[in-house]
């Protein structure tokens, strides 16, 4: 397990995010803030603008977290219950606040308008509250120390619902505060690696004591799509001792699956092929019909493909296929359109067609029975520089929403390993 880590969690108020209104984004941007603090989040909560179940709500996380962020509800109307809740929850009168006030009468001074006197409500704060000053909006935060019956204690930090503002007074107050505090003072190094050709068992049994150890990284698995991704986390008191800590994992699991990996981080295969192809100097273009042109949006949408990715050709039927390719209707009536023999000759076709090394194509697909005993078979094929061609089928079983971004990810796998020169 990682060290002992403190725990959070993030309310969050207002009708507006239970009746589904509007999306609570804050609890994730600050989920994110903290885990990158080293420390752990183990609640959300939105709650109504309900003064009695918003003070339920914070008494209840006082009593289980080291800390408790609240955001939204500091407004001057009457529906901003937060303070009110608060003040509640811990049993404290709301007192003014100097510090609030002045931070809300130079806002208003800033804007050059008058100070409505609803808004000296939005200063008073529960008793031994320090302000959080809010620079961009009217509403200042909170931050209180509260003891918890424990004999530990809870920091409870309120700040606005207004994403930038919230945002703006964490970056720049509140993450100092909390450090200043010794939080934070240990970091969580996050990384990701991703393989694709290996079911997500298969991959572990290839890692064998690397998955979710009790000590030191952790290695989790996620699979998404066919594409199998490795995160490990390391928890260290600086980004160089974690990264040094991570190294020796992240290479054992390099040598283990070797070109089963294809990237890190953000990577999609699309960018492994274009890696590969400017390390090489070649161009590819791709034919597809059955990816409906997913092949192509994934390479397109790599920058650095530029000069090297030339483009391609789209298809939605055999006469789109024969006008597009000008293929001979014998080679699709004797083949087939799903056939390999029919995904070669697109190969053969789109290297006269572009100025390429390479090319990439992707048939028709079967029909899709779930029920079938045995599944039908899916054809990928590629030109190679030298002019020769490969291809290769598949199983076409899983289910339909997949097997469109499955098989483009399985036609940039197959170019990938020839681009290696350790396809099969
Ligand atoms: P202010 O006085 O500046 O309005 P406030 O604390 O009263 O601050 P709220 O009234 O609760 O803030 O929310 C203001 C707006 O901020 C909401 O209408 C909504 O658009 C946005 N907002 C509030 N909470 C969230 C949230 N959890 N995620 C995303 N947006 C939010």
């Amino acid at each position: 397990m990682l060290g002992e880590r403190l725990q959070a969690e993030i309310i969050v108020t207002g009708d507006e995010i239970i009746s589904g209104q509007i999306l609570d984004t804050n609890s994730q941007w600050l989920s994110q803030r903290l885990e990158e603090l080293g420390v752990h989040v183990m609640y959300h909560t939105a709650v109504g603008d309900d003064i009695e179940a918003i003070a339920g709500v914070i008494r209840q996380a006082i009593g289980r977290s080291d800390i408790v962020l609240v955001t939204g509800g500091l407004g001057p109307t009457p529906a901003d219950l937060t303070r009110e809740a608060i003040a509640q929850a811990v049993g404290r009168k709301l007192v003014l606040n100097e510090e609030a006030l002045e931070s809300i009468r130079q806002l208003f001074a800033r804007r050059q308008r008058p100070m409505p006197p609803r808004n000296e409500k939005q200063a008073m704060l529960p008793e031994g509250a320090r302000a959080i000053p809010n620079l961009n909006g009217t509403a200042p935060g909170i931050d209180l120390e509260v003891d918890r019956a424990d004999g530990k204690k809870c920091r409870l930090v309120a700040l606005p619902g207004v994403p930038a503002e919230m945002r703006e007074m964490w970056t720049h107050q509140v993450l100092g505060r909390l450090r200043q505090a010794g939080l934070g003072a240990r970091m969580i190094l996050h990384r990701r690696l991703h393989a694709f050709g290996a079911g997500e068992s298969q991959i572990v049994a290839m890692l064998p004591g690397l998955i979710k150890t009790d000590e030191g990284p952790q290695v989790g698995i996620t699979a998404q799509e066919g594409t199998i991704t490795l995160r490990i986390a390391v928890e260290g008191p600086t980004l160089e001792a974690c990264q040094a800590a991570a190294e020796p994992i992240i290479e054992q699991i390099r040598q283990k699956l070797g070109h089963l990996l294809f990237g890190e981080e953000d990577d999609g295969l699309e960018d492994a092929v274009i890696r590969l192809l400017r390390q090489r100097q070649q161009r590819l273009a791709v034919v597809e019909w059955g990816t409906e042109g997913l092949v192509n949006r994934l390479l397109a949408g790599v920058p650095e493909g530029a000069g090297f990715y030339l483009g391609g050709l789209v298809v939605a039927d055999a006469a789109g296929l024969k006008q597009a390719l000008g293929l001979a209707d014998e080679v699709l009536q004797q083949a087939g359109v799903r056939s390999a023999a029919t995904a070669e000759a697109m190969a053969r076709r789109v290297r006269e067609i572009f100025p390429t090394d390479w090319s990439l194509a992707v048939p028709c697909f079967p029909p899709y029975h779930p029920q079938a005993e045995k599944p039908e078979l899916a054809a990928l094929a590629l030109a190679r520089p030298d002019g020769s061609v490969k291809s290769r089928t598949l199983p076409y079983a899983a289910h339909p929403a997949m097997l469109k971004v499955l098989f483009a990810k399985h036609a940039l796998n197959f170019l990938r390993l020839e681009l290696l020169g350790v396809g099969s």
